[in-house]
């Protein structure tokens, strides 16, 4: 564990100075490109401080191997990093069928569950649909491809017409857009990847294609039967979520702008918008937020990122996201490391030309707290004192979700007891944490550190910021200015 006792006899760890630290990080997509000890290493060196481990694909066993290597990296490089079990949710696919079937516009067509293709010339499916979906409703085959309309539902088969002409090949996504799932989201599938990740060390559970803040807390139900401590990020792609954006958006930990799905399922013009809508919201409800997907698509098969992608990465910046995502540049790209090295590149960048100041037309003010008045106070004193740093111990992350949210222009240090916490808080903005052990001097001692390790300078001011109970949630109540000599 990167403890402070730790790196106290390490002399291996380069600190970074504060100026250096990139405040809006990155999420990496542990894939067959970089399903190495080496390949998590680098990642992880290079900026990650997250890292996805997407159930849509890949085998259990893979992850029992790479779930340790991630804890060992992250270890040795001193650097907590957070890790996402992406849980597939009701991803329909097309079954397995070896032919290329092609659809012709006005064309009836037929679906079933694990129908046989080339015997009854029904497509197969991997997911009984007929109980969920209804007349009229739309069905996208192959990431939009192929749109129809569902015109019957009769003895377990969909019957539906095509709009347009196109091609089908096995296994493509099927989307739903108009599909109400009541809240039964969370299939067997990942019941059974849940129960698994309930053996693994693992700090976020991701839930796709959620509808309402039903499904977050019926998904809250089941990580609590396990006993676990994992957060919950929603993923923002269907029409529902985003028509239920604000109720789910309180009930949610963290959000993920999924841009891949969304543009299927509501349409590609709604996503920027989204985007910063959910960002927006993030703030004023401290929920953190991953803008995802395509980020530097390009880079899954070149070595450098479009004009447009590179705007892309630095507009996420700009509106004040916590994290930007890769997904295929890094899990199954041909340059992982490149795309991550220029993802950071673009951050520093922009986190050094630019204000990052987020106000969404319509964003209310938020509910005053005697936390939010904490928060605010500190940045306001940190800012017009000149501090170096905001330093603040934290039991449960909830103050420093709270001060990040504010977007204040001073590095955010959390010292707090909980490793947990701390690999949570590493997809936060700003927020860079140290684990320790409680006392009531753990901030001091902690600035003490930083300071032996020239993380600080003598003379520097730092801004302190605990509770009367340390490790006690809720008792933040005490604002020191420190100089350090
Ligand atoms: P996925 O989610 O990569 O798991 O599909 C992200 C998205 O849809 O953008
Ligand atoms: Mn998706």
């Amino acid at each position: 564990m990167y403890t402070i006792a730790n790196m106290h006899t390490s002399h291996t760890a380069h600190f970074v100075p504060l100026k250096r630290y990139k405040r809006t990080k990155i999420i990496a997509t542990v894939g067959p490109a970089t399903d190495s000890y080496e390949s998590i290493k680098r990642l992880i060196e290079d900026g990650a401080n997250g890292l996805r481990l997407n159930f849509s694909h890949g085998t259990h066993e893979e992850r029992t191997r790479q779930i340790p290597w991630i804890r060992k990296a992250s270890r040795e490089l001193k650097k907590p990093v957070a890790i996402i079990q992406d849980l597939q949710g009701p991803k329909i696919r097309l079954g397995e069928f070896d032919d290329i079937i092609t659809v012709q516009k006005g064309q009836t067509l037929k679906l079933g569950y694990n129908a046989d293709w080339l015997e009854t010339g029904i497509i197969p499916t991997q997911y009984d649909l007929a109980s969920k979906v209804k007349r009229g409703e739309r069905l996208y085959m192959f990431d939009g491809k192929v749109r129809t309309i569902i015109t019957s539902v009769r003895g377990g088969i969909v019957y539906v017409e095509a709009e347009n002409d196109g091609i089908l090949l096995k296994r493509k996504g099927i989307n739903l857009p108009d599909t109400d799932f009541a809240g039964d989201v969370i299939t067997e599938k990942d019941r059974a990847d849940l129960a698994y990740g309930s053996t693994q060390d693992i700090d976020y559970v991701a839930m796709s294609f959620i509808q309402s803040a039903r499904d977050i807390e019926n998904m809250r139900k089941i990580i609590k039967g396990y006993g676990s401590d994992r957060k919950i990020i929603a993923k923002l792609e269907t029409k529902l979520a985003i028509d239920n954006l604000d109720e789910i958006m309180h009930a949610t930990d963290v959000a993920m702008v999924a841009r891949g799905d969304m543009a299927v399922e509501v349409s590609p013009e709604v996503v920027p918008v989204a985007q910063r809508q959910i960002i927006s919201l993030g703030l004023q409800y401290h929920k953190p937020t991953i803008v995802a997907t395509q980020m530097l698509g390009s880079m899954t098969e070149a070595p450098e990122p479009s004009r447009a992608e590179v705007s892309d990465v630095a507009t996420a910046v700009y509106l004040g996201a916590d994290c930007v995502m890769l997904s295929d540049e890094t899990a199954m790209g041909k340059y992982p490391h490149e795309a991550l090295k220029i993802m950071k590149r673009i951050i520093m960048y922009s986190q050094q030309h630019g204000v990052v100041k987020v106000l969404f037309k319509g964003q209310a003010e938020k509910e005053p707290t005697r936390q939010l008045a904490i928060s605010r106070g500190a940045i306001h004193m940190a800012q017009s004192i000149d501090a170096t740093a905001i330093v603040v111990e934290s039991k449960t992350g909830s103050t420093a979700l709270n001060i990040a949210s504010e977007r204040p222009d001073v590095p955010v240090i959390v010292v707090t007891d909980s490793p947990r916490t701390a690999q949570q808080l590493a997809i936060v903005y700003d927020v860079k944490s140290y684990v320790r052990p409680v006392s009531p001097q753990a901030a001091q001692k902690l600035t003490e550190f930083l300071l032996h390790e020239k993380v600080f300078n003598k003379g520097d001011i730092v801004m302190m910021i605990s509770g009367r109970q340390p490790g006690v949630v809720g008792t933040t109540d005490t604002i020191k200015i420190r100089q350090l000599d």
